[in-house]
């Protein structure tokens, strides 16, 4: 079935790995999302009262920055598993080298192969 280097005993650990991950956001997401609400409620009591919000302000700018990168992550978990299930799992999206299992078992969601990553990270950087 498979249609790249990996063996069908990789592809079980990383779509194992990938599977946990995926999990784990859920739940951070889901944590994050109540923490908001709670931050949420506090402020309004807390405007309601008079009170400075300024603290509760930062704490939920914190929750929402980290929210923004769970979503991201998510949704290169999922994109991931994906690949993983198309068969198409483990080429470089740039160059379609090959990306070896040690990089992949270090970051299941690698799209590309650490030249690549590396000139994209540098291009990205640059554009940003
Ligand atoms: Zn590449």
């Amino acid at each position: 079935m498979s249609t790249t280097h990996l063996s069908e005993g990789q592809r079980a650990l990383i779509e194992s790995a990938l599977v946990l991950r995926q999990h784990q956001l859920d739940r951070q997401l889901a944590a994050h999302h109540e923490g908001l609400s709670r931050a949420e409620h506090a402020r309004e009591v807390l405007q309601d009262e008079g009170h400075d919000a300024i603290q509760l302000e930062g704490e939920r700018e914190i929750d929402l920055a980290l929210s923004d990168l769970e979503v991201r992550e998510l949704g290169e978990v999922s994109a991931a598993l994906r690949r993983l299930q198309g068969g198409r799992f483990g080429l470089c999206a740039d160059c379609e080298a090959e990306i070896p299992f040690d990089r992949l078992q270090a970051e299941p969601w690698a799209l590309r192969c650490v030249a690549c990553a590396s000139r994209h990270e540098q291009g990205t950087r640059r554009g940003a």
